[in-house]
């Protein structure tokens, strides 16, 4: 059995039945997370630190295996986010003593990563960002305020951009690896997100948090570049094989409710699922996970839209449907919100491609 069969029997046989709850629920299911740390599903892309090493075919499997097995989209995302943070941030930046003191209970699943970038009032907008970190005689001072940060709730490390400094007037940023008990450090609740159960959010504040030396993950140097601009990039990628499995869930439960006349309608986002599915799947092995050539980052700004657009679709489809479905509704919900995170990003970028294009175009 592959890897992405193993999570998919997992997620069917531990998740999916209690779907119609988790769904709804604000509490994250501990006793779940717990027994995927304990059958190895919470350590993929970890196999230096005890967990299983997996190409970029596999991870989109898996994505795509747990969101549809599990049918909750909110709680892929938390499984997802767990291991972007630790693969995609811990463990190419961390020296060897910050990595091993991490990484192996990660793999465990008894530790969970949260990456802190977006601040009240800023976004993710480097310029706006306010967090500072001040350079002391036994290490970093960290002050300021984050929120929005997926998993924050069951984290017990979070990794926060903050400014470290200003060259020519322009702000640097560094990142930091801080501790749940850090003194200094409170969890606040940020602010809300309405969908995505079970997976929580918070933010955190810091006011004047003390770090030794070591909790400076000195390995990502320019930290707008390296997390925040790539980690975006790397979970608007990762995030499709999300959304691959939750159009499946979507597709299959609207068979059960739709009317003979929407048959060619359902085949027909049934079709679309599938070249969505393979386009998604080829440009994260393309782009070895991080599409950041512009020919990449086209193709992850399109499929971004297309799934966007295939939710429009599913609430038409909705609308013809013979009987309520309200599981589907809700999934519907978390899809398209899920869909909408980062679109002013989305936004940005396209309008700067299409600027050069449109210059091209007159030159
Ligand atoms: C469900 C959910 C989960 C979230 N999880 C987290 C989390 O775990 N950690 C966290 O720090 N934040 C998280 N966020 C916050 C999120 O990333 C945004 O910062 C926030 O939603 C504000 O969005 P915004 O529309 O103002 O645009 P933002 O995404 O904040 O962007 C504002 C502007 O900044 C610029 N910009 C921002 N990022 C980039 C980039 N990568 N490349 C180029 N330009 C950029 C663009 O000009 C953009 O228009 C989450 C938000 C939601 C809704």
């Amino acid at each position: 059995m592959s890897r992405a069969e193993a999570l998919a029997t997992f997620a069917r046989e531990n998740i999916a039945p209690t779907a119609d709850s988790l769904i709804r629920q604000d509490a994250f299911p501990h006793d779940i997370w717990r027994a995927m740390g304990a059958a190895g599903h919470l350590g993929y892309g970890l196999a230096d630190w005890g967990g299983t090493a997996v190409d970029r075919a596999t991870l989109f499997d898996l994505g795509e295996a747990l969101a549809d097995g599990a049918e909750v989209i909110g709680f892929a995302t938390a499984w997802m986010t767990h291991h972007m943070v630790a693969g995609g941030v811990i463990a190419p930046f961390a020296t060897q003593a910050q990595a091993a003191a991490i990484l192996p209970r990660v793999a465990r699943g008894e530790l969970s990563c949260c990456i802190a970038i977006s601040e009240p009032g800023a976004g993710a907008h480097p310029k706006h960002l306010k967090t500072r970190a001040e350079k002391t005689a036994t290490g970093w001072r960290l002050t300021g305020e984050k929120a929005w940060l997926t998993n924050g709730p069951i984290a017990g490390l979070f990794v926060v951009v903050a400014i470290v400094g200003e060259e020519a007037g322009r702000k640097r940023f560094g990142a930091f690896l801080v501790p749940e008990d850090a003194p200094g450090l409170s969890r606040t609740d940020g602010i809300r997100i309405d969908f995505a159960r079970p997976s929580g959010h918070c933010g955190i504040r810091m006011d004047g948090v003390d770090l030794p030396d070591d909790a400076f993950l000195a390995g990502a140097g320019d930290a707008v570049e390296t997390v925040l601009k790539r980690f975006r990039r790397i979970e608007d990628a990762q995030g499709l094989s999300l959304k691959a499995g939750g159009m499946a869930v979507e597709i299959r439960r609207l068979g059960a409710i739709l009317p003979a006349d929407q048959a060619a309608a359902l085949a027909g986002l049934a079709a679309d699922r599938e070249l969505f599915r393979t386009a998604a799947r080829a440009l994260l092995i393309d782009s070895d996970g991080d599409p950041a050539s512009p020919a990449h980052e086209a193709r992850l700004l399109s499929l971004r839209a297309f799934a966007r657009g295939f939710q429009g679709r599913v609430r038409e489809l909705l609308a013809a449907a013979m009987q309520d479905d309200g599981f589907l509704k809700l999934l519907c919900r978390d899809m398209t919100e899920l869909g909408r995170v980062a679109e002013r990003v989305d936004q940005a970028k396209l309008a700067r491609s299409g600027a050069a294009l449109l210059q091209g175009s007159k030159a």
